[in-house]
C-alpha cells in the first residue's frame, strides 16, 4: 500500500510546492508542507526542534521556513513514524541535530527498500534516528518538558505523540488525517481498530484545551477530534454489520455503504480503500 504514495510522488512538480506557516501554541508553529503534511516547529533560546520532516523533495523549502521563525540551529527533530512524508527530509532538517524515533524508524531508514523493480537507498546515516524511544521519554527544551509516547499499533508499529504541556499543542502523526479516512499501514504493524482505540486514549488522556496536529488535513480541536472519531467508529460499525449480515467487500463498495462519508474520501483513502482496510479485521 505504500508503493501508491510514493510512485505518485515521483511524478510530481515540487518546484510549486508551499509552505504556510501558523502559530499553534506559544512558540510553536505548524507548518502545513505542500497543503499536505504538517511539521511542527518549537523555538525558543535552546534551539529548534521540529516534529517530522516531510517529503524529501520539500526539505530544502523547509528549511528555509523554520529559518524564517528562528536564526537557531536546529537541535532536535522527532519522527512520529517512518513513512516518507514524515522522513524523507531528514537528510536536511536532521542535519547536524539528533534525530529521535522508535527503533522501527531507525531499522526502516536503515535498509535500502525495494519497490517492485525499483530499489530506493537507505538515506545517509546522518538522516537516521541517533535517538530511539520505547515507552515514554521527556525532553526539557526551551523552557517546555516535552513529553514523547510511543503509542504503538494502530497506524504502524512505531507511533509517537509530542506534548507540549505549556504551549497546549499535541503532535499525533498520522493517528489524525483530520477529516479524512485514515491509512492504517498493515504492513508495517498498523490495525484499524487498534487505531481508533488509540485515538480514544488520546482524547481520554490529554485536557480539553489542547490542539491536536494530525500529520494531514488542519489542525483539530479536542471536540473535533471527538467527532472525528466517532464517525470512523460509525464507519466501522456500518462494515462490519454488513459483514455480520453476511454482505462481501465487493458488495459494500457497490451499494457505497459510507456515502453518508463522502468528503472522507477525498485526500488519500477513498470509501472503497477504508473498506479494504476494515473488512478483514472485522
Ligand atoms: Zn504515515
Ligand atoms: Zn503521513
Amino acid at each position: 500500500m505504500l508503493l501508491i504514495p510514493l510512485s505518485l510522488l515521483a511524478q510530481r512538480d515540487w518546484s510549486t510546492a508551499e509552505i504556510s506557516s501558523t502559530e499553534a501554541g506559544p512558540g510553536v508553529y505548524r507548518l502545513f508542507v505542500d497543503n499536505r503534511v504538517s511539521v511542527l516547529v518549537q523555538t525558543g533560546e535552546d534551539g529548534v526542534l521540529v516534529v517530522d520532516a516531510a517529503y524529501a523533495q520539500t526539505g530544502e523549502k523547509l528549511k528555509a521556513a523554520i529559518e524564517k521563525l528562528s536564526d537557531k540551529p536546529i537541535k532536535f527533530l522527532i519522527n512520529t513514524h517512518l513513512h516518507g512524508d514524515h522522513t524523507g527530509g531528514n537528510a536536511i532538517i536532521g542535519q547536524g541535530a539528533h534525530i529521535i524515533a522508535h527503533a522501527s524508524v531507525k531499522d526502516f531508514l536503515s535498509k535500502d527498500q525495494v519497490q517492485g523493480e525499483k530499489t530506493i537507498s537507505a538515506p545517509p546515516m546522518h538522516a537516521r534516528p541517533d535517538i530511539t524511544i520505547e515507552g515514554k521519554m521527556t525532553l526539557g527544551f526551551n523552557g517546555e518538558t516535552i513529553e514523547i509516547l510511543h503509542l504503538p499499533g494502530g497506524h504502524t508499529t512505531g507511533d509517537l505523540l509530542v506534548y507540549f504541556p505549556k504551549a497546549k499543542v499535541i503532535h499525533v502523526g498520522d493517528l489524525l488525517f483530520a477529516g479524512y479516512f485514515p491509512y492504517v499501514d498493515v504492513s508495517n504493524g498498523g490495525n484499524p481498530l487498534v487505531y481508533v482505540k488509540n485515538v480514544a486514549w488520546i482524547l481520554e488522556n490529554y485536557p480539553d484545551d489542547v490542539t491536536f496536529i494530525g500529520g494531514h488535513g488542519p489542525a483539530f480541536s479536542k471536540a473535533q477530534m471527538k467527532e472525528h472519531l466517532q464517525s470512523l467508529n460509525e464507519t466501522i460499525d456500518i462494515v462490519k454489520n454488513a459483514k455480520a449480515a453476511g454482505k462481501t467487500d465487493a458488495q459494500m463498495k457497490e451499494s457505497r455503504i459510507l456515502k453518508q462519508w463522502e468528503s472522507f474520501g477525498s485526500f488519500f483513502i477513498t470509501e472503497d480503500r477504508w473498506i479494504d482496510t476494515l473488512y478483514p479485521f472485522l
